[in-house]
């Protein structure tokens, strides 16, 4: 699969990178969709401002491409302090993470990505710097082994994690914030893809945005990523404006698929019809069939999957619905006995 059809940002090219930098809102009020989580997290950040306090720590899960990143950086710019990033499998020793936490200024925010891959070791230390602000630190060894403590100055950790599911209870329960991001609807994309169209300078109609929106599987780096290329077409074939025509003309020549699925996705309800004739068929069962582990599909592919009305979770498993047969062309063998 082409890389800017991925929502993680792994594959990113260092071009892609910065325009995702560019196209990052820096306010909650630039931030579009996920309301509950902003209207929370806005009462949050003003009552730590009024109190002059680090705010509680955070933990952001979710899918790839949702906005976990861009809601870290907006939670430090909105509470006015420094913003330090990391990641779980950067931080890979002890002294790591205490540098970074003796590096932070009162009431900074550390951004933790992928916390979920942090190396056990490491994560041990992470829970007194959360709980008192402090680290014990081992020096020497054998015999002249001592423990030290560190003092630190109260700081935010936002942690993020596309694989909650693998945070151990001790890590989880120090996080007095909690927040899961839900795929975005075509509505709010919609809003997104013209917002990111004005600062990229690119002309555009509310229906293209409409037709790009709807094939971004829920997620704003998708939409930007796909707007991106789109715009190449509008100006190498087109007018330089992006129109239906264009857009609907781009998105056919990158092959994307209708709905927004991406590989894995159709991979799943294959096999779901194909293999298990449409269903009930259990996590694990799918899991082994198409190759992932049981906790990415169950929190990164599924929820897009159920709330597009393609599949349906029942107490015997997981069954593909019509919509599901009538995407990939089969027909369903459930409801044909319906029709006689
Ligand atoms: P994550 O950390 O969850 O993988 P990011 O925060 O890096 O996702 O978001 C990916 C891209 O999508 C960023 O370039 C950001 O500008 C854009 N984006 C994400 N959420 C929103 C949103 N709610 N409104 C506008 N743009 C968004």
């Amino acid at each position: 699969m082409d890389n800017f059809l991925r929502a993680d940002s792994e594959n990113l090219s260092n071009a892609d990178k910065e325009i995702e930098k560019i196209l990052r809102p820096l306010e909650f009020n630039d931030f579009s969709g996920q309301e509950n989580i902003v209207d929370n997290l806005k009462v949050f950040v003003k009552a730590a401002n009024m109190r002059e306090e680090a705010l509680d720590h955070v933990l952001l899960h979710g899918p790839p491409g949702l906005g976990k990143t861009t809601l870290a950086n907006i939670i430090a710019n909105e509470l006015q302090v420094g913003f330090k990033i990391s990641s779980g499998p950067v931080l890979d020793k002890p002294g790591d993470l205490a540098g970074l936490l003796t590096s932070l200024d009162k009431n900074d925010v550390l951004f933790i990505d992928e916390i979920h891959r942090l190396n056990p070791i490491v994560e041990e230390y992470l829970y007194s710097a959360m709980e008192d602000y402090r680290i014990d630190i081992m020096i020497d060894k054998g015999p002249a082994a001592r423990s030290v403590q560190i003092p630190l100055e109260p700081f935010t950790l936002i942690g993020a994690t596309t694989r909650s599911g693998l945070l151990t209870s001790p890590l989880r329960a120090r996080f007095g914030i909690n927040c899961h991001l839900n795929y975005y609807t075509a509505d709010i994309l919609h809003k997104i893809i013209i917002r990111a169209a004005g600062i990229l300078h690119v002309p555009i109609n509310s229906d293209a945005a409409g037709e790009i929106a709807r094939r971004s599987r829920g997620t704003p780096r998708v939409a930007n990523a796909l707007l991106r290329r789109v715009r190449d077409f509008a100006q190498v074939i087109g007018t330089g404006t992006i129109d239906l025509k264009i857009a609907k003309h781009s998105l056919e020549s990158l092959n994307i698929d209708k709905y927004g699925l991406d590989e894995m996705d159709n991979k799943i309800l294959l096999t779901i019809v194909d293999k298990f004739s449409g269903g009930p068929v259990g996590l694990k069962t799918i899991a082994t069939a198409v190759g992932d582990d049981e906790g990415t599909i169950e929190e990164v592919y599924e929820p897009f999957l159920i709330m597009e009305g393609f599949i349906k979770r029942t107490p015997r498993g997981r069954e593909a619905t019509e919509k599901a047969y009538r995407h990939l062309n089969k027909i369903n063998p459930g409801s044909q006995q319906t029709l006689f």
